[in-house]
């Protein structure tokens, strides 16, 4: 069971980091729900010797992403905020960072309240616009932090044009890589120098577990990072590194669904009188439709429309039956949402406006479902609005 180094995508995602275990051959990892490791001798130990420093668990999930993002090393953390929290360790007081304005919510949360407080600085455009990025950029730049494709509003940033201009002035790329999933975009393969993810959304995909993960390139960022993971120790448990193992092994034939259910639903909207606008990077009519083809294989599950007010969305949200009304995204099962109250209500209502988050806007996060059956239910819904 040796992975070749050419192995192709699903392989990868299914063998990459896993090894039968050792003492009994079992064909998958098990949960090692330990806190310590007996050592044979004094200094004698088999590379184990505390579990917030080691698991075998979180090793081979750290493997098994690393290949999959294509990066070189992976750190895995209780949770994605916790993943960027980490990351931004490697800045120190007086660093400034170009953000994009439409960035996670509990980004700009850790941003704003918390790591201006030790004197970094963020300042957050508008990063479809690559004039934008470099405009942004001064002397003390050192990251730019892109999430692409945006929530609620799957605005997309060229990955390839952005990695360049962040490059030729000598600062870093990161790039939260969760809306996408590694099975429809991998930042790395454009340039970027460290992934994030939310574990919890497409890689572990079936809602229920609470993660994060790091994946990095350079030496100098990996020897950081693992050390930063044992220093704050914020790492991920036994028994969640064990789910998401389990997640990204059928990642990518679970994303080819979500793919297409999205396509189909998107396309159903589109259509739909009382659907004055679908935002869905798969549509000829998405401003950056062109730049999804290039860059991303598969358009994602996530797709947001506007229904002309807020009543109107509030009557179809009441009215589904089978999508259930919650946050998050990333599972199995279809989770529909109002942004402007749910995820984004800690943003101002002036700053909703500048991204385009309307009070009319539902997020539909599908799932893996047959699709005539979403579609029975959107249609139904929609009859009551
Ligand atoms: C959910 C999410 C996060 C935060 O992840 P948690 O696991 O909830 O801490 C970060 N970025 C994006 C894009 C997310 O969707």
């Amino acid at each position: 069971m040796k992975l070749r180094d050419n192995a192709r995508f699903s392989t990868v995602c299914i063998h990459a980091g896993q090894e039968p275990d050792p003492s009994t051959g079992a064909i998958i990892t098990p949960i090692y729900q330990t806190s310590t490791y007996v050592q044979e001798a004094l200094g004698r130990h088999k590379g184990y010797e505390y579990g917030r420093t080691h698991n075998p668990t979180r090793s081979a999930l750290e493997a098994n992403l690393a290949a999959i993002e294509n990066g070189r090393a992976a750190f895995a953390f209780a949770s994605g905020m916790a993943a960027t929290g980490a990351v931004m360790t490697l800045l120190k007081a007086g660093d400034h960072v170009v953000v994009t304005d439409n960035t996670y919510g509990g980004t700009y949360r850790l941003f704003e309240r918390v790591l201006r407080k030790y004197e970094l600085d963020f300042t957050y455009v508008d990063t479809s616009d690559l004039q934008a990025i470099e405009a942004a950029i001064r002397p003390a730049t050192r990251m730019l932090f892109l999430e692409t494709p945006t929530n609620p509003t799957l605005r997309l940033t060229d990955l390839g044009a952005s990695c360049q201009i962040a490059h030729a002035h000598d600062v870093i790329v990161v790039v939260d890589n969760t809306f996408a999933s590694p099975a429809i975009q991998r930042p790395i393969d454009f340039g970027a120098d460290i992934v994030v993810h939310s574990t919890t959304k497409f890689l572990n995909g079936h809602s229920d577990s609470v993660g994060g993960i790091v994946v990095a390139v350079r030496d100098v960022h990996i020897e950081w990072l693992k050390f930063v993971q044992n220093a704050e120790g914020a790492i991920l448990g036994p028994m969640d590194s064990w789910l998401v193992l389990r997640g990204t092994k059928t990642l990518p034939i679970r994303m080819e669904r979500h793919n297409a259910n999205t396509q189909v639903l998107a396309e159903y909207l589109a259509g739909h009188p009382k659907v004055s606008r679908v935002h869905y990077p798969g549509l000829p009519t998405h401003p950056q439709h062109a730049l999804a083809c290039r860059q991303m294989k598969g358009f994602g599950g996530l797709i947001s429309f506007e229904l002309g007010s807020l009543e109107r969305a509030r009557t179809l949200l009441d009215s589904v039956r089978l999508m259930a009304l919650a946050e998050s995204l990333g599972g199995v099962e279809t989770l529909i949402s109002h942004p402007a109250s749910m995820t984004h209500a800690s943003v101002p209502p002036e700053r909703r406006l500048q991204i385009g988050l309307t009070e009319d806007m539902v997020r539909v996060s599908v799932g893996i479902e047959d699709v005539d059956d979403l579609k029975e239910d959107l249609a139904q819904a929609l009859e009551r609005v």
